[in-house]
């Protein structure tokens, strides 16, 4: 069993949940719903259990991966904990400079990074511009040939582990847009062409093999697989890989039966993989760096939904409840989108009524527009209920839409009994400003 809920998550007497020390009924109705609430302690405390876990296997790095979820205060937390940030657009970049994250403590990524995004990256003096592309590694050395710097890059390879080992390392594949591929020897063309330009400086290799992982198999896999591709690349080319970044992808519970793997046990395995393999190949143990995302925040955020309606449709066998919420895939699209599974409960009060078993759907012009498949929520759930989906730190504000004009909602921390704002709700208004109207 594990824990789905943030550890600062209880209830009161009369029931009702509490996350960080607030009342879910009280930031209800302070900042509307739906409603993230980001429990600062839980995002600081995953911080510095990555931070910790790398040092004790000698790694110097961890990237936290924006794209989980970002804004200035989130990018200050876990740089405050000692964690770099991985920012993947121009746009993301800008959200870590506006937060003061100096360059040192940026890694660059993406499949089809602009010219202005190469450059602004450059400007900003970021530690690692990791290459995915021939075309890019033209773009960044001319880059950083114009502003007078030798970029530190990182290749991203492609490992292309068979599919049907496991079902998460499916993404690793070879027919996928990231990466040189290792098997076709693009990756080592790629390398062999960036040492030979002077505006750039060739440290090591990247992989990132997947998401929502719960084991070690498939990073040591990966590890194996990359440590014997550089230490191929040092017998052939001499072209030493001084740093091996693992990338993301570290799972985290939606459901209590969930059970991944704790950080350190992860770190040890995949550390001792890649020092196995060095010493099989006879080569140094290169630098390695991690980029969890949504081991950081993931479990750290709760989605605060008000009940609309609950409606008894009849089905094939039976009759099934439908309880609408005030969201749904504009908020959260991955149930949508990957048939993601959360646990949901009644938060603005306890009930005795027995449980049933229901659909918790949302508001949006979609029958796919659901928010929990099956759920047991109390049978006496009425309109005007507060209901609380766990786990909602990341990919779902990140990813939420304006879908049916729906403005997308705010994201607050909380902390000790406090309320901070990290992202307002959106207005009709700022909707508006989009349109120049006729
Ligand atoms: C998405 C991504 C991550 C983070 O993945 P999580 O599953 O959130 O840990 C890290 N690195 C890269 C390159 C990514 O694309």
């Amino acid at each position: 069993m594990s824990q789905v809920w943030p550890p600062s998550a209880q209830r009161d007497a009369s029931g009702a949940l509490s996350i960080g020390g607030v009342d879910v009924r009280d930031a209800a109705s302070e900042f509307g719903t739906p409603l993230f609430l980001l429990d600062e302690a839980a995002v600081r405390e995953r911080a510095r259990a990555y931070r910790h876990a790398a040092s004790e296997v000698g790694a110097s790095s961890v990237y936290y991966a924006a794209k989980a979820f970002l804004a200035t205060a989130i990018a200050r937390w876990v740089h405050e904990e000692g964690l770099g940030l991985d920012v993947a657009t121009g746009g993301e970049l800008a959200v870590a400079l506006r937060a003061g994250i100096p360059g040192r403590d940026l890694v660059l990524h993406g499949n089809n990074k602009s010219m202005s995004e190469i450059e602004t990256a450059i400007a900003a003096g970021v530690a690692r511009i990791v290459v995915d592309s021939f075309e890019e590694i033209v773009r960044v050395a001319d880059a950083a040939a114009r502003a007078g710097v030798v970029q530190p890059v990182l290749v991203r390879v492609t490992i292309g582990v068979k599919a049907h080992t496991h079902e998460f390392i499916a993404t690793a594949h070879e027919d996928q847009k990231f990466g040189f591929s290792v098997a076709t020897g693009a990756a080592a063309e790629a390398i062999g062409r960036i040492v030979r330009l002077p505006s750039l400086e060739f440290r090591g290799v990247h992989s990132h093999i997947g998401s929502q992982i719960f084991d070690a198999a498939g990073f040591e896999e990966a590890a194996t697989r990359i440590v014997a591709f550089i230490a191929a690349l040092e017998r052939e080319a001499g072209i030493t890989s001084r740093e091996l970044d693992l990338g993301g992808g570290m799972g985290i519970a939606y459901l209590i039966d969930d059970d991944p793997l704790e950080i350190d046990v992860l770190a040890e395995q995949v550390a001792q993989a890649v020092a196995q393999e060095c010493a099989v190949q006879g080569i140094a143990v290169p630098d390695l760096a991690f980029e969890p995302g949504r081991a950081i925040v993931g479990q750290a955020g709760v989605t605060v939904y008000e009940v609309g309606t609950v409606k008894q449709v009849q089905t094939d066998d039976g009759i099934r409840t439908y309880v609408a919420v005030d969201g749904g895939m504009s908020d959260n699209i991955r149930t949508a989108l990957y048939d993601a599974e959360y646990t949901v409960e009644l938060a603005s009060r306890s009930s005795a009524a027995e449980p049933m078993l229901v659909r918790v759907v949302g508001k949006h012009c979609e029958t796919g527009d659901i928010v929990v498949r099956d759920a047991w929520l109390p049978s006496d759930v009425v309109p005007g209920d507060l209901l609380a989906v766990a786990a909602t730190g990341a990919y779902c504000r990140s990813l939420a839409s304006n879908y049916n004009y729906v403005p997308r909602p705010a994201v607050v921390g909380v902390r000790d009994g406090r309320t901070s704002v990290v992202l307002r709700r959106e207005t009709l208004e700022d909707m508006m400003q989009l349109d120049p109207g006729a």
